[in-house]
Parts: C-alpha cells; structure tokens; sequence
C-alpha cells in the first residue's frame, strides 16, 4: 500500500514494479486527481500558458489500484492495515508513506474565513486563484518565500499589482542577505511593492471579503484578493498514536524505514531523515528532485533484504522561476557561516554564489547558471573545500 497519490507515491509505484514486484498494489489518495505536478501551478498553470491536463504526470502501466478522494485516518502496525474514511481497511505487506505537506494555515493576528483568501498547494487551489484573478486586481502575498516570491512574478506577468509582505528583512530569506538583495531588486523593477521586515497588524474585511491589509509599520495595503504563502507543513496527523515517531514529519532511519515501524518506509515532503550534509541531524526537504529520489530508495529497500538495503543521503536541490530567470540552490546555503561569490556577477543576474562552513562548500545558489549547478551539486556531495571548488573552476 502507498498513502499519498501525488510525485513521492507515483515514483514509488514505479519503482517498486520496474523492481519485479508483482504483487497487489494499492494507492491511497486523498485529492481526487490522479497524480499531477505541483511546479506549474505557481507558473504556468496560473500564468494561463497550460492547462490542468498538462499538469498530470505520466502513469505507465502500474496495475495498480487507485483510491482517489479517500484519506487516510489511521494506521493500525500491529494488523498491518491502514484505515480509510468510512470505514475501510486496507492490509500490507509493506508500506509506503508519502502524504506530502500542506500549505501552512495563518496563525497571526486574526484572519477572518472570507472568499478572496488563497492558499496555493492543490490544482484546486490553483485553479481558484486562477478563476478569482480574472477579476480581482490588486493582490497582497503573505509570505516572500519561493511560493511567495514566484506567485508575485507570476501575477506581475498578467498584469496584477502585487504587494508582497514577509517579516524576514528579504525575499527568499534561506539563500542569505546578498542573494536577498537580488530578490529584492528583481521584485522592485517589475513594479512588486515590498514590504519587507514588517507583519501583519490587523486585516480589514467588508462583507464575504478581505478587503485590506494593515502592517506594523501603518501601511494600508488595499486587497481584492490575499495569498497567504507561508510554508508548509508535513500530513501527519493521521498518523498520531500510530506508534511511529513524528518531529512533526515522519521519522525515519538513514534506509527510509520509519521509526517505529517495520516494513513502513517513507519519501517526499513528509520524510524526516537523518543527513550527513547536516552532521547527521534530521532535515525534511519540501522539493520535486527529493520526492523523486527518494522515493526510488525507499521502494528499493522495501524491496530488499535488510542487510542489502541502500542508505538515502543527498545533496536537496531546487529551482525556481522568477521573471524569466532560474534561481537554483543546491546542497544547505541555511547552514553555512558564511558565503562568497564563486562565479559571475550579482549585477547581470547571473552568477553562483558558494555558501561556506569551515572552509567547505555546503550549498549553492545559482542565477541563469543551470548547467553550472550540476557541478556544484557534485562539489557538495564530495565535500569539497571551497580553495580547491575555486581552484578547479
Ligand atoms: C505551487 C507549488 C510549486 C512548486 N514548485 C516547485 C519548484 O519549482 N521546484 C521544486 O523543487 N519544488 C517545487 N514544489 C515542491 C514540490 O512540488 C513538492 O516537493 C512535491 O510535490 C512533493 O511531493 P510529495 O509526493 O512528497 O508530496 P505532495 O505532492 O504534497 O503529495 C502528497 C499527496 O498526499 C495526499 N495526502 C495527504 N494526506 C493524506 C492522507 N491522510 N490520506 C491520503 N492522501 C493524503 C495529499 O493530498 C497529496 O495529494 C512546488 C510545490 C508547490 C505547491
């Protein structure tokens, strides 16, 4: 069984038949679509360039059972059986969790449930914000993450006015204050209003909608539509008192195997995992090449005998697509103590910048270099100090 129809699942099922396995195949999901992509719904999709079947990622002949529009609300290790609204048990042999994450709900100052607010995690929500736009002209984004930050670009593409508001200093905030700078100069020049290092104070509602905004340093943001775009957070709480250990994605050993659950593996945003790019400690990675990889591992070693089982340990990576341009970050920028620029110039917008603790490369953010991050991806996997990166580039 595989709870979690979307990227993570989709490439465990793959795996686990392109492996040999031929046995019954269950896949659990909650949305009712079949598996699709998240990327082009903050791009494409909402830019009106593609339409939702465009979006729905390749099947292949899976003989697989699909279970759309079904969550699940329990799972019971000692029976082996995960249980479904209804209610429905399905048992396993082995089992494959890969729930993703949500978009964070608002937990500020009080947001009264009105129709003009977005969040954008689901075709659904996607497709709502694409339907609301058609009216609605002046947008507030809550959140200048990667999310955040696309959003506005796209929305600035087809003409909305966008006012973007983090309570971090700068757009992007993970990748560090000079690429910050860069964000924030992309948004700026395509008319984004910025309002950075401020948060909410008060939101002002007329009737069923938002209708403005009012942040802590008085400014007055008028809204016809809100997009909070604040993070996400892994789907777990089904899984409370199952046994397993959450922290609050699932837990799970250096193999995918979830803590407190044999034979129960895990991929994708909801993994928490053990990573030695981070001395070991437990990193979630909320991005498509993770849900991928990771998946291909952990439907392995579902497969495999315990003392042939591989160890998950990557070097995340990401992009991004603002205003034209490939933002990428490879590896951990967030851990470093400090950072340098290793090729380019931040003025063209095309540049690398090396994110350095004691003297090794441990992540890089790439602007218009793609080709280049492959490299630089390869550097971080192999440790490399950041004298011989420069000496080799
Ligand atoms: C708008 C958007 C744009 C993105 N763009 C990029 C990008 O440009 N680059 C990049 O690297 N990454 C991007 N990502 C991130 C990337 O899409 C995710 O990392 C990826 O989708 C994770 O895949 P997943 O299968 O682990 O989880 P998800 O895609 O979240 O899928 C989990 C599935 O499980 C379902 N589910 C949850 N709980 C239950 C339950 N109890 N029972 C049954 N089903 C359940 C969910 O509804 C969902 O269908 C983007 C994400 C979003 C939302």
């Amino acid at each position: 069984v595989i709870v979690g129809a979307s990227l993570a699942g989709l490439r465990a099922a793959q795996t686990l038949r392109a492996r040999g396995f031929d046995g019954q195949l269950t896949v659990v999901g909650d949305e009712l679509h079949m598996p699709y992509d998240r990327p082009p719904l903050s791009k494409q999709l909402l830019a009106g360039r593609v339409r939702p079947a465009d979006c729905a990622l390749r099947l292949d002949d899976l003989e697989a059972e699909w279970v759309l529009g079904r969550r699940a609300i329990g799972l019971d290790l000692e029976r082996r059986t995960v249980v479904c609204a209804g209610p429905v048990e399905y048992g396993f042999d082995g089992l494959i969790l890969a729930t993703g994450s949500s978009a964070r709900p608002w937990r500020g100052v009080s947001l009264p449930a009105r129709r003009n607010v977005f969040f954008l995690r689901t075709l659904d929500d996607s497709l709502a914000l694409v339907d609301a736009i058609r009216t609605a002209r002046k947008v507030v984004i809550l959140g200048a993450g990667f999310i955040g930050c696309e959003t506005a670009s796209t929305l600035r593409g087809i003409g909305c006015n966008v006012e973007l508001v983090d309570v971090a200093p700068y757009p992007m905030s993970p990748l560090g204050a000079d690429v910050g700078a860069v964000c924030t100069e992309l948004h700026a020049e395509h008319g984004v209003g910025l309002h950075l290092g401020v948060s909410v104070q008060a939101f002002e509602a007329h009737d069923d909608r938002i209708a403005g905004v009012r942040l802590t340093d008085g400014s007055q943001l008028p809204a016809d539509l809100l997009l909070v775009a604040i993070g996400a957070e892994p789907n777990t709480r089904w899984l409370h008192g199952s046994g397993l250990t959450l922290d609050p994605g699932i837990v799970c050993d250096e193999t995918c195997e979830a803590k407190g659950g044999p034979d129960v593996f895990c991929a994708g945003d909801v993994a928490s995992f053990p990573s030695s790019f981070a001395n070991g400690e437990l990193v979630r990675v909320e991005h498509w090449t993770n849900a991928v990889e990771q998946a291909l591992v952990a439907a392995g070693n579902l497969l495999a005998l315990p003392d042939k089982r591989v160890a998950y340990d990557p070097v995340p990576s990401f992009w991004s697509d603002q205003y034209g341009i490939k933002i990428q970050s490879v590896g951990f920028p967030a851990r470093a103590d400090k950072h340098v620029l290793l090729e380019g110039d931040l003025a063209d917008r095309k540049f690398v910048m090396g994110f350095i603790s004691d003297g090794m490369l441990v992540g890089a953010v790439g602007f218009a270099s793609p080709r280049r991050m492959l490299w630089f991806r390869r550097q971080i996997a192999e440790r490399a100090m950041v004298e011989q990166v420069a000496l080799q580039n």
